[in-house]
């Protein structure tokens, strides 16, 4: 496998040719049982009630990403390559095959949260690695990989192009505001309350007022922060009021789907030399870190398949409406 960069989006792609191996089925879940298969742990959260760990990371089982090496970036012609180094690691939120985050304790959503804060921390401290993804794929439509409740990890030698429009738009905004765009987007948003789902304590969950799909539904920390691995150490509220939101959110969007993606959005990592990179240097006052959801709904999925433009068949403030009165 190989990184390839696309001359024009300046997107990255993982490319090669991969045997796809069929997985067997039989052998019950990989991660928990008597016939889990040995993972190579990266790291153990201690467990709450007498368990050996709450919330765990293991090297994905088919990663994309090696730790090994160095990307070793170069042209071809006027295209760009380089090797897939990187991390890909499965969180695994529960040592409990059925403990998904809507379902589990609060604690127990505390300790998988401040797994993923540590294992950013930890990746960033890795110069050769510009940006720490978590995500979760639940549900068929999703790409759900495992049966055991899993999020996994990238961290990668470059910043996925998505996320790229963030901190760009975020500096972008500061220097002629001098004020945080999410920051500013949250008052706004707090002010009309037409789009909050939810505040609890610091953080609040709302449907953003221009929507991907129905009812996308963020959670953002409401005092200003730009990166989620502070969170536990920094001014904002408290993580057990963050894994509340999350749980009760995730419980409110089961209603209207079961599968959604689920993305965090944190700060790239500054540590990177990168010159081209310096306006990184700003993040701390310009990015705000959030969890984006996108719930995939059937019945409209067909409308919204292609991406150059999104199309929302429900707005935002009907969406909200929903996931405010869902019985939870
Ligand atoms: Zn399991
Ligand atoms: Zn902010
Ligand atoms: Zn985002």
């Amino acid at each position: 496998m190989e990184l390839r960069k696309d001359p024009i989006t300046r997107s990255w792609v993982i490319t090669g040719d991969d045997v796809i191996e069929p997985t067997p089925h039989s052998k019950g879940c990989r991660f928990c049982g008597p016939s889990a298969e040995p993972a190579q742990v990266i790291a153990n959260l201690p467990g709450l009630d007498g368990g050996s760990w709450s919330a765990r990371s293991v090297v994905h089982p088919h990663a994309f990403y090696h730790i090994e090496g160095e990307a070793a970036r170069r042209g071809d012609g006027l295209y760009d390559r380089m090797g897939s180094v990187g991390a890909h690691e499965v969180l695994l939120e529960n040592p409990r095959h059925n403990g998904h985050i809507w379902n589990a304790s609060d604690a127990e959503v505390e300790q998988f949260l401040r797994l993923a804060a540590q294992r950013i921390q930890d990746l960033k401290r890795d110069s050769r690695f510009k940006y720490i993804s978590i995500f979760k794929n639940h549900g068929e439509r999703a790409g759900q990989e495992f049966d055991h409740p899993t999020s996994q990890l990238t961290a990668t030698t470059f910043v996925p192009r998505r996320v790229l429009y963030e901190p760009r738009a975020g500096r972008d905004y500061f220097e002629s505001k001098e004020r945080c765009v999410f920051c500013d987007i949250l008052g706004q948003e707090e002010r009309q309350n037409l789009r909050i789902v939810e505040i609890r304590g610091d953080y609040v969950a709302f449907c953003p007022y221009a929507p991907r799909v129905p009812y996308e539904t963020w959670i953002m920390p409401r005092s200003h922060e730009s990166s989620f691995e502070r969170t536990g150490s920094s001014r904002v509220g408290s993580v057990i009021d963050l894994a509340a939101l999350l749980r009760r959110t995730l419980q409110r969007i089961r209603t209207v789907t079961e599968a959604f993606h689920l993305v965090l959005h944190t700060s790239p990592n500054s540590q990177h030399p990168s010159s081209t990179l310096g306006y990184w240097k700003t993040l701390d006052d310009d990015y705000h870190w959030h969890i984006e959801i996108l719930p995939i709904i059937e019945a409209k999925a067909r409308s919204y398949t292609f991406k150059e433009i999104y199309y929302s068949p429900v707005t935002s403030e009907t969406a909200v409406k929903r996931l405010r009165e869902a019985k939870i």
